[in-house]
């Protein structure tokens, strides 16, 4: 079996088509423009590439970007005195403070200060909670991706066995939550997981992430599986810098029914879903209806 290449390039594409349909559409019909505040403190590299593309993103799909750009030694008290700003701001409908943050500031203190409604990320506790008990939230933006692709591709999800790997609060856990909320019959696997191929082979579904290079066989992927590779790691073959996921891409794709590339897969999804989120806490905001 040779498996459907899943085009998050393409799929993202469409995504923030809508969005930008929507927009244009708020703008005419009740003269309101969605804004998205982005605050980077630091100079980590990739956040800073993250960040770039992500205002850029903003700006084409219609809304405003705000940009907030903090030295890596800002104060806790700062960084809290600009968010209270922003859940302030009536022009700011999305707030996300790009993670990881220097070792000084407090994360979940921070991620926390956000207000609920604004915390496109979906990571602040009250969101966490809302998802874990099915009640309407902000979803985190690289699982929603990845659950868009998987509904697009398999219509209902309902029975399926899914297998997560990875348990982290940005990814993997909210992931196995929108999985169970599918209906999926879900197992979250992490470093301590015995047996891991065995574990994996028993998956309909596979989403790795991981943050390991390639660590997912293709030898562990049931015959005919969809597998969503989350992974983004950089790492120098022959001599060039590459990008590659979790999954050994060539001998999973050998055996799966589906996969998703890296990149072009989950990437260019979860900044689409970034969009959608800000644009739905724009529409509940204001009262209105929102996007489907
Ligand atoms: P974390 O480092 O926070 O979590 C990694 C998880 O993988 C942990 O739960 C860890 O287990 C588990 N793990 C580590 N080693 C193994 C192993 N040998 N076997 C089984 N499980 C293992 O990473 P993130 O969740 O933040 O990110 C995961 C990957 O996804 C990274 O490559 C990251 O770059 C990428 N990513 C991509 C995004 C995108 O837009 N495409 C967005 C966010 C992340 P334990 O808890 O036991 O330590």
């Amino acid at each position: 079996m040779v498996a459907q290449v899943i085009d998050g390039k393409a799929f993202a594409a469409t995504v923030r088509g809508q969005v930008a349909d929507h927009v244009a559409r708020l703008k005419e019909e009740h003269g309101i423009t969605p804004g998205l505040a982005v605050v980077l403190v630091g100079e980590d590299p990739a956040s800073q590439v993250y960040v770039r593309s992500k205002g850029k993103q903003t700006v084409e799909v219609g809304m405003n970007s705000y940009e907030h750009k903090l030295d890596a030694d800002t104060s806790e008290a700062e960084l809290l005195a600009l968010i209270d700003k922003l859940n302030n701001d009536p022009a700011v409908h999305g707030i996300l403070v790009q993670l990881p943050l220097p070792k000084h500031l407090n994360e979940d203190l921070v991620i926390n200060a956000i207000d609920p409604a604004k915390d496109v990320d979906g990571f602040h506790i009250s969101n966490v909670g809302l998802l874990g008990t099915g009640q309407k939230s902000m979803v985190p933006c690289t699982p929603l991706g990845c659950l868009m692709m998987l509904r697009d591709h398999h219509g209902s999800l309902s029975g399926m066995d899914a297998v997560v790997i990875g348990r982290s609060n940005i990814v993997g856990k909210p992931m196995a939550q929108l999985l169970l909320g599918d209906s999926c019959t879900v197992t979250i696997a992490h470093s301590r997981t015995r047996n891991l191929p065995e574990v994996v082979r028993r998956a309909d579904i596979v989403v790795a992430a991981v943050g390991r290079p390639e660590m997912v066989q293709g030898d562990w992927i049931k015959e005919g599986a969809t597998v969503i590779d989350v992974g983004i790691n950089r790492i120098e073959r022959d001599g060039k810098k590459v990008l590659v996921g979790d999954v050994h891409y060539e001998s999973a794709a050998a055996v799966a029914g589906a996969i998703t590339p890296v990149p072009g897969g989950v990437g260019p999804m979860t900044i689409a879903c970034l969009l959608a989120n800000t644009l739905t806490a724009c529409c509940r905001s204001h009262g209105l209806p929102e996007p489907e």
